[in-house]
């Protein structure tokens, strides 16, 4: 049942740590339903619409789980698209996001970019809250290879709970078919990591499918999982 969170960190990093050790083999919708009981309202759940395997076990366990959608204005128009189509799907409580004013003066691929379009929309997007639910994989790449599934984020100031991070792109895609769930409309054109138009590309097969992301230059996050 609920426990008494405050808005300072809620337990110690070694209680987060065995909670996230005792869920290393459990099911997604475990995990899920512990962050639902534990944070009840105080939950949030910040979805890319890459795909929506986080969004279907969500809403089964809390169908009104405030879901954040980033949008940096920089979005493919098939990306907005699905937004609205899955939000229809699902009856989303959707929350979209958009640039602080200072965006502009920051080309696409530098960190203020992200900072502006991304990290600090959702700084505000999550006041209030006291942990968020995320996609991370620790497939998605090496600086993620070793994330937990229940941590306190500094960055953010409350917990950080990655349902699905044991997770391959297999376990995504099977989900996905055996749910009958809508896919993306890039993926069948060779996007396996979809962000912002600019700095997003095709994958060929076998490639790296986050490759595609900031291709060419030297960034790999956005500064949302750092
Ligand atoms: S991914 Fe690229 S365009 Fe999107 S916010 Fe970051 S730097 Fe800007």
């Amino acid at each position: 049942m609920a426990e008494t969170y405050v808005s300072d960190q809620p337990v110690g990093d070694e209680d987060l740590a065995a909670i996230s050790e005792g869920f290393e083999t459990a099911p997604a919708s475990a995990v899920i339903r512990w962050a639902v009981e534990t944070f009840g309202d105080s939950l949030a759940l910040a979805a890319s619409f890459e795909d929506i395997v986080l969004i279907d076990l969500a809403t089964r366990l809390a169908p009104g789980v405030e879901v954040v959608f980033l949008d940096t204005e920089a979005h493919f128009p098939e990306t907005l698209s699905f937004v609205e189509d899955v939000r229809a799907r699902y009856g989303l409580n959707l929350t979209i996001t958009r640039p602080g004013p200072d965006a502009a003066a920051f080309p696409c691929g530098t960190e203020q970019c992200c900072r502006f379009r991304k990290v600090e929309p959702l700084r505000r997007a999550l006041a209030g809250k006291r942990a968020w639910l995320t996609s991370l994989k620790r497939t998605d790449g090496p600086t993620r290879a070793d994330a937990p599934i229940v941590s306190w984020d500094a960055s953010f100031g409350l917990v950080k709970v990655n349902p699905l991070v044991t997770w391959t792109d297999d376990d995504i895609s099977s989900y996905l078919a055996d749910h009958g769930l809508p896919v993306h409309p890039l993926v069948s054109q060779g996007y396996r990591s979809i962000g912002c138009a600019p700095t997003t590309r095709p994958v060929a097969e076998g490639e790296d499918p986050r490759a595609g992301r900031w291709s060419g230059l030297d960034k790999s996050e956005c500064g949302l999982h750092v």
